[in-house]
């Protein structure tokens, strides 16, 4: 496994190093600009920190400071920023060859034999892949050929689903702010509870539950009179990122691949967030022994430069018609060789990093579930690899939400401290651990260590 003196030199030494009061007077005067020049419907906006240079698992603000970053641009960075064999793949690929859309290019060939390699077994081999720029792009087309493959019409998907935000996979998300005066997204979907254990929706508890949550989608999918009597596919993150960094029980996917079965349903995995290794395998519904019929996939697969894609079972490749979904910027060659150098790193043995995401997940969850004893407002720490939620309470017996103005002053003391993170969760008050997978076990502690301080003061 690589050396912790080796990984540090991936990042800025010293981390964090904060020099001035957050945001400092250069970041000021550009969070100042923003709203005049940028929509503020993209999240962040205009707000601290501003990024200005990033290195592995640190970013520097133009004043100076230097953060831990345990967002790592939301899951985005798995191999961290400009990863010095990123940075040199990107350097070769330049003086060749970038944008090819009409035609095949070679980089796309190769990126879509390399897809098929890491896929989940049962799909490796043996599938096709469509490339896109964004999650929401390979989910909008994962609707749309789930429907042209089985001639049917409803989507099944989750509460505290987040998929996208365009009009079919902003349809699937959930959160009324994604929805609100955007109506009517795309019709035919139906929502269904997600195991969401810490606040069960039927008041019960695992395992003695019998995983009534599954059970509940099966109901759905399989009696009469439910409603959901034309469904093409179930799509499913198989660890919840938005909706509360959750982890299902394993046989929970089991159950609801079953329901699908006899449903006549696809059933498709949105890996967007939970893949590219960060729950501690390459692809988080391996950790059920399910095989997804299709499998989104975007983020950490593309880390610095933008790509995502669709992958899916080769049977359904037949039955699309040819030419019937273009894309201008789909597949482009310097995305692709990225894309490739970050697969190549994650699955370097040398390197481990998806055996070291696991380990250092299962070391820092005890961390923080030994702080969560020793704290009033820890009231679930949860997840799989470095894909860890902490959500806070105000009371930990009422499980009552912590107060939005008390979320905004820790998550704004965790940058005083230098540590940046992003939360997510139903009420936005799950903090999320998803560095990326290169941080040192020094960063990673310590920013464990300033959010575990930060949260005995309350
Ligand atoms: N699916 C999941 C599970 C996601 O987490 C996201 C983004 N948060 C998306 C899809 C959409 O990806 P993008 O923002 O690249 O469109």
């Amino acid at each position: 496994m690589i050396s912790e003196e080796e990984l540090a030199k991936l990042s800025y030494p010293d981390a964090p190093k904060i020099v001035t009061k957050i945001p400092g007077p250069k970041s000021q005067k550009i969070i100042g600009d923003v709203p005049k020049y940028e929509s503020l419907a993209r999240p962040g906006g205009a707000a601290p920190p501003v990024f200005d240079e990033g290195m592995g698992a640190t970013i520097k603000d133009p004043d100076g400071n230097i953060f831990i970053d345990m967002a790592a641009g939301v899951a985005v960075n798995a191999v961290g920023r400009r990863h010095p064999k990123v940075v040199q793949a990107i350097e070769e690929q330049l003086t060749k060859l970038m944008h090819a859309a009409e035609a095949v290019n070679t980089r796309r060939a190769e990126l879509a034999k390399k897809i098929s390699s890491i896929m989940p077994e049962g799909l490796r081999g043996n599938c096709v892949s469509y490339f896109t720029q964004s999650g929401s792009g390979a989910v909008e087309t994962a609707i749309k050929f789930a429907r042209h493959v089985t001639g049917r019409s409803q989507i099944v998907a989750f509460h505290g689903a987040y998929h996208g935000v365009w009009c079919g996979s902003g349809a699937l998300t959930t959160g009324d702010r994604y929805h609100y005066g955007f109506g009517p997204l795309i019709p035919y979907v139906i929502h269904v509870p997600y195991a969401y254990c810490y606040r069960c929706c039927f008041g019960l508890e695992y395992p003695t539950c019998d995983l009534q949550c599954a059970k509940y989608v099966d109901y759905v999918l399989n009696t009469p009179y439910t409603a959901a009597d034309d469904v093409a596919a179930l799509i499913v993150e198989a660890q919840q990122g938005e909706g509360g960094y959750l982890a299902p029980p394993p046989e929970y996917f089991k159950i609801l691949k079953k329901a699908c079965e006899k449903h006549g349903a696809l059933f498709i995995a949105d890996e967007v967030q939970a893949g590219a290794g960060r729950s501690g395998k390459m692809w988080s519904i391996e950790h059920s022994d399910v095989v997804p019929d299709m499998l989104t996939w975007g983020k950490g697969m593309g880390g610095d430069l933008p790509m995502a894609g669709l992958t899916f079972r080769a049977d359904f490749a037949d039955k699309l018609v040819e030419a019937s979904q273009p894309g201008t910027f789909a597949g482009n060659a310097l995305s692709a060789v990225v894309c490739m150098t970050n697969i190549d790193i994650l699955t370097d043995k040398n390197y481990d990093l998806i055996g070291r995401a696991a380990q250092l997940g299962k070391e820092t969850k005890a961390r923080l579930q030994e702080g969560a004893n020793n704290s009033r407002i820890i009231g679930d720490v949860r997840g799989r690899g470095l894909f860890i939620g902490v959500e806070l309470v105000k009371d930990k017996k009422t499980k009552e939400p912590i107060d939005g103005s008390v979320m905004r002053k820790i998550l704004s003391e965790l940058l005083n401290r230098g540590v940046i993170m992003v939360p997510c969760g139903r009420y936005g008050t799950v903090l999320r651990f998803m560095p990326p997978l290169i941080i040192t076990k020094e960063y990673l502690e310590k920013a464990t260590d300033i959010l575990l301080s930060i949260c005995k003061e309350y």
